[in-house]
């Protein structure tokens, strides 16, 4: 039977060639590649959201991020494809945003509404805008922001623990934000075993970064696992970077991998670090989880 949404099933790739290049066995979960182009985590995290919640046609979804999130745009995918109404409070400066750009025009051709506020106002709004539509509806849903939520972690430690099992590997390597995406795999790694999961952090101080990642395994009892945040890829913070980012993406990109430079470049450039630094040994066997970030390239280039 035809499924409305694609099970959250990606590749896992050997990139021997690559991985000669950096003196490593170089394997890749390609979560880039899951389905509706550009989503990336998100499509694993908002698919097991939408089954916990099960939203349909003439809900309203709620939630909130920057103008170029790919939590936002998938779940105005979300939207459009369940005939969802869908509403954004997007964080930034309303006078320097493109109506132009790539990533607004994706979210208005997908149907979302949005709005751009300061920081500071985001969560007033989004009370405001829920409580106004829950004069028409019952079926408001806030989504949190990143689709940090328990499911979504949940969805990453099913994930993790089926691939790790059927494969040799040392060590996971993941971009890591809100620490969603880091805690399943955690939970994964330790489910099989011997894996220790190293996560570079996209803007997050490693005391902040780690926090939140151990608050996502205190859903699972599990606040007591080891937890590698590493702040010292940020490279100037969120969407910035200078030229050590910007040659990991290169030499993704000269191989036939598309990094970005806001999550999947530091990932790979702390990888590289870590590995010229001797904290990731020569020849370890090492899995590249790729988040996606696709979005995020080409709206840099534009
Ligand atoms: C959101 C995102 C991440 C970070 O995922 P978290 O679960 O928030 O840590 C990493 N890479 C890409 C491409 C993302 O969009």
């Amino acid at each position: 039977m035809a499924d409305l949404f694609p099970a959250a099933e990606s590749p896992l790739e050997d990139w021997t060639d690559l991985g000669r290049d950096l003196g490593l066995r170089l394997l890749v979960k390609r979560d880039d590649l899951l389905p509706f182009p550009l989503p990336g985590n998100k499509y694993r995290k908002l698919l097991a959201e939408w089954r916990a919640r099960r939203w349909c046609r003439g809900d309203v979804l709620v939630s909130t991020g920057g103008v170029d999130s790919n939590h936002c745009r998938t779940l105005a995918w979300f939207g459009a494809r369940l005939g969802c109404e869908v509403h954004l409070v997007l964080h930034g400066d309303a006078t320097k945003v493109d109506p132009n750009s790539i990533a607004v025009r994706m979210l208005g051709d997908l149907g979302a509404t949005c709005e751009i506020v300061p920081s500071a106002e985001v969560a007033d709004r989004l009370k405001t805008f829920e409580d106004l539509a829950r004069e028409r509806t019952d079926r408001v849903w806030v989504v949190p922001g990143g689709a940090h939520t328990a499911a979504g972690v949940s969805a990453f430690h099913r994930a993790a623990r089926d691939l790790l099992s059927g494969c040799e590997v040392d060590v996971v390597v993941v971009a890591s934000g809100t620490g969603a995406t880091q805690a399943g795999i955690i939970l994964g790694a330790h489910d099989v075993g011997r894996v220790d999961v190293q996560g570079i952090s996209v803007a997050r101080s490693a005391a902040r970064g780690a926090e939140a990642v151990r608050e996502c395994l205190g859903w699972f009892d599990a606040e007591d696992l080891p937890v590698n945040f590493d702040d010292r890829f940020v490279d100037g913070g969120y969407a910035r970077c200078t030229e050590a980012t910007r040659s990991a993406v290169t030499m993704g990109w000269r191989h036939g991998l598309p990094l970005d430079t806001t999550y999947t470049g530091k990932a790979f450039n702390g990888l590289r670090h870590l590995l010229a630094a001797g904290e990731i040994p020569q020849r370890s066997r090492v899995l590249f989880w790729h988040t996606g970030g696709l979005g995020n390239y080409l709206a840099e280039s534009t």
